[in-house]
């Protein structure tokens, strides 16, 4: 496989795009190598700018759940771009779409803004001005955009400290984000019995920015009961999973109840879009109703609203989510096959349409236990699957997406793909013994 057109044009684009990129996973950093550079996606296959053509398990960090180029997708969002692109004013399809997420979700209102960031930044001020109250929880691993606050770092040692996960945070901005750990209620426990001042407790109900971690049950009812209790509302983030493993949330699933939900990736279909949203009694508290204020000058733009309603329409026709239970238990199965086989040791962790391998022998439940992933074991694995032609996330701490259009023949060859990169890795670690 050559990735010449790749790396010319990566010597290229870190002329005037930083380090080559415009979100730092994108440069590979963590598998080493050239990034490639990305032509053309159609249905569940992207093609690079060599002409390599691979299944793509990254579908834009989730958006892209009916995968590349959908038919209905591309007419409807062609026909609204003719119609002009944003207006400063409020458009029939801003209804269309809050109506369908907020049945979905059963919420009472929804606010659009323009990215997950935006949407997950202006619920913790919605949290407050409603509470009264000043801090949050947020649990180490768990990612919620690049808001100042919200960057707080999450590494082992540190992470009971608010110390700020970025250079240019100041401390300020961080000191009233404190720090559980996912899947530990004590840990919580604990953050209540020190602080009075909570605002709300902040979480991934399936956390994907660590790779795939799923909250064990007593975990998420302990929630409840902290919450409830304390007067702290619940800020469930489903920017990566709203719509993916059910039509509507996660939250629903655990039965986690939210009081305050925020949105992103799929409600936009791969254009940029977040929204939050919550029952009445606390939207009312933002502007023009209420005195939080939050603005957006393309903020429920037609364009967006046009791809998310084609996306959650044609989603919701598809219901694909019974197929994506199947697929994910047909690759954890190839993956824990060829682990066997191969002798390496191996987690996967799944949840509807999310996945991840985690290069390691004991199970994965937090951050911490992330963390223990051997990733010069998944660079090799990354690369071997690359070959292959199997596109996955360039990090060991990402989540893999299905997309409806996947096929049978798709599965075939990342099953294969598997058994080959998983060999590659067992070759490195001496312990490649195919006839066991
Ligand atoms: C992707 C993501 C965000 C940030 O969304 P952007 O659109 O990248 O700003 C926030 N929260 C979660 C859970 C995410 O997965």
């Amino acid at each position: 496989m050559q990735f010449k057109q790749s790396q010319a044009l990566f010597t290229q684009a870190q002329k005037h795009l930083v380090g080559g990129v415009n979100s730092p996973v994108r440069a590979f950093q963590s598998v080493g190598g050239t990034p490639i550079f990305i032509k053309k996606g159609l249905g569940s296959k992207i093609y690079d700018a060599d002409g390599n053509e691979y299944v793509d398990f990254v579908q834009a960090y989730g958006p892209l759940i009916l995968g590349h180029g959908n038919d209905y997708v591309c007419q409807q969002v062609s026909h609204s771009l003719l119609d002009g692109f944003a207006f400063g004013a409020t458009n029939e399809k801003e209804i269309q779409l809050a109506e369908i997420i907020c049945r979905a979700f059963h919420l009472d209102k929804i606010r659009f803004v323009n990215s997950g960031t935006e949407a997950v930044l202006s619920a913790v001020r919605l949290a407050r001005a409603f509470t009264g109250k000043n801090k949050i929880i947020k649990f180490a691993g768990c990612y919620h955009g690049h808001d100042d606050a919200l960057l707080v770092s999450a590494g082992s040692g540190l992470a009971t400290f608010s110390l700020p996960g970025s250079k240019g945070v100041p401390q300020d901005a961080v000191k009233n984000t404190l720090i559980a750990h996912y899947n530990d209620l004590a840990s919580v426990e604990k953050l209540v019995e020190q602080h009075k001042d909570i605002a709300a407790i902040l979480i991934e109900p399936i956390a994907g920015n660590m790779g795939v971690v799923l909250p064990e049950t007593s975990f998420i009812q302990g929630l409840q009961k902290i919450a409830q209790e304390h007067q702290i509302l619940i800020i469930v983030d489903e920017v990566m999973t709203g719509f993916r493993s059910k039509f509507g949330g996660a939250q629903d699933l655990i039965h986690l109840k939210a009081d305050i939900t925020t949105f992103g990736k799929i409600i936009g279909g791969g254009f940029p879009v977040g929204a939050y949203g919550a029952r009445a009694e606390i939207m009312q508290m933002v502007a023009p109703l209420g005195g939080m204020y939050q603005a957006g000058t393309l903020s429920g733009n037609p364009v967006s609203m046009s791809a998310g309603i084609a996306t959650l329409s044609e989603l919701a026709r598809e219901n694909p989510y019974a197929k994506f239970s199947a697929q994910g238990e047909f690759l954890e199965n190839a993956f824990l096959t060829s682990a066997k086989k191969y002798h390496v040791p191996l987690q996967v962790n799944r949840f509807g349409s999310m996945l991840t391998p985690f290069f390691c022998a004991e199970p994965v439940t937090n951050f911490e236990s992330a963390q223990k992933a051997d990733t010069e074991k998944f660079k090799v694995f990354f690369w071997a699957m690359m070959e292959q032609g199997i596109f996955l996330p360039p990090s060991q701490f990402e989540a893999w997406f299905l997309s409806s259009v996947m096929d049978e023949e798709d599965m075939q060859k990342t099953a294969k793909a598997i058994d080959y990169a998983l060999a590659q890795v067992a070759k490195m670690q001496g312990t490649n013994h195919d006839n066991a």
